[in-house]
């Protein structure tokens, strides 16, 4: 069983876990029990509170999972708690105390039915808090009272594109940013690439972006235009290196291909009006 821990490494008599409930990744910090289990419940959650806003954590979401609860409301989201009306809590909202007090009076409002009084006290009730971007290892390190920055930079592409999805919506401060970025040899698996398919593929295209047939937006300094080769069937996913599966394409739809939220039709629209491109790629 874990415990939360004070900064100075002294443990209090409370138990966390780590688990996803009804779908939804988080901390539970185990409750205030009955026979006076995890008797330093509230001190321990003010603990993680103020590390969560050490750790630039830009918001909680509080979750009620107690069983009987769950049992009247199936879905976690209307056991999710609103503090001024969202359920996106702004951890710096209020000192920890105070947000802990406040969260606690919203927790105990959730009742399984308004005529029912709940037995053993809503003090009892078990949450589970969400912040966007923790992993297990970090909500370890933040139960242990070792500190964590989520905007430290790195060399995680995906931990940045996941970081930036999170913050959109957010407030954000004007950044100071880092004048001399840190640099890191890194070794990477990388496919053989056939030039004469990609020259074959460009040549083809003739400067039309074979997506939106329009021209390619600008053309290099030695006067050809711009286009990229995009594979339909990606090499890293088994996808061939051959004209079936290779088309040239504006950096505009070429970006679409990736992170279109139409992708797949887009691609499937795109397969149908250029013959050359093999229609199903398993063959
Ligand atoms: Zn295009
Ligand atoms: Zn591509």
């Amino acid at each position: 069983m874990n415990t939360i821990k004070l900064n100075n490494g002294e443990e209090l008599d409370s138990t966390y876990i780590i688990d996803t409930i009804d779908g939804v990744f988080g901390f539970i910090l185990q409750s205030w029990g009955p026979k006076d289990r995890n008797p330093e419940y509230a001190k321990a959650m003010e603990q993680i509170l103020s590390r969560l806003i050490e750790s630039n954590v830009p918001f909680i979401n509080v979750y009620v999972i107690s069983r009987n609860l769950a049992k009247a409301f199936p879905n976690i989201n209307d056991r999710a708690i609103k503090i001024n009306g969202v359920t996106n809590i702004n951890p710096t909202y209020k000192n920890p105390h105070d947000l802990r007090l406040e969260i606690g009076r919203e927790v105990a409002a959730i009742k399984e039915k308004p005529s029912q009084n709940s037995k053993g006290g809503n003090r009892f009730k078990r949450v589970l808090i969400h912040a966007p971007l923790l992993s297990k290892t970090d909500w370890d390190l933040i139960a242990r009272g070792e500190s964590i920055d989520l905007y430290k930079p790195t060399v995680d592409d995906k931990k940045v594109d996941h970081i930036v999805l999170a913050l959109q919506g957010q407030e954000i401060e004007e950044p100071r940013g880092t004048s001399k970025p840190e640099k890191i040899s890194v070794t990477s698996d990388t496919f053989f690439r056939d030039p004469l398919v990609k020259a074959w593929v460009l040549k083809n295209a003739n400067g039309i972006c074979e997506a939106c047939q329009l021209p390619a937006p600008f053309t290099r300094t030695d006067g050809s235009p711009y286009l990229e080769v995009h594979h339909l069937l990606p090499l890293s996913e088994g996808g061939r290196d051959t004209i079936d599966n290779a088309l040239a394409v504006c950096p505009n739809c070429h970006r679409k291909f990736h992170y279109g939220d139409n992708k797949i039709s887009f691609a499937e629209d795109v397969q149908t009006k250029v013959s050359r491109l093999s229609q199903s790629n398993d063959s």
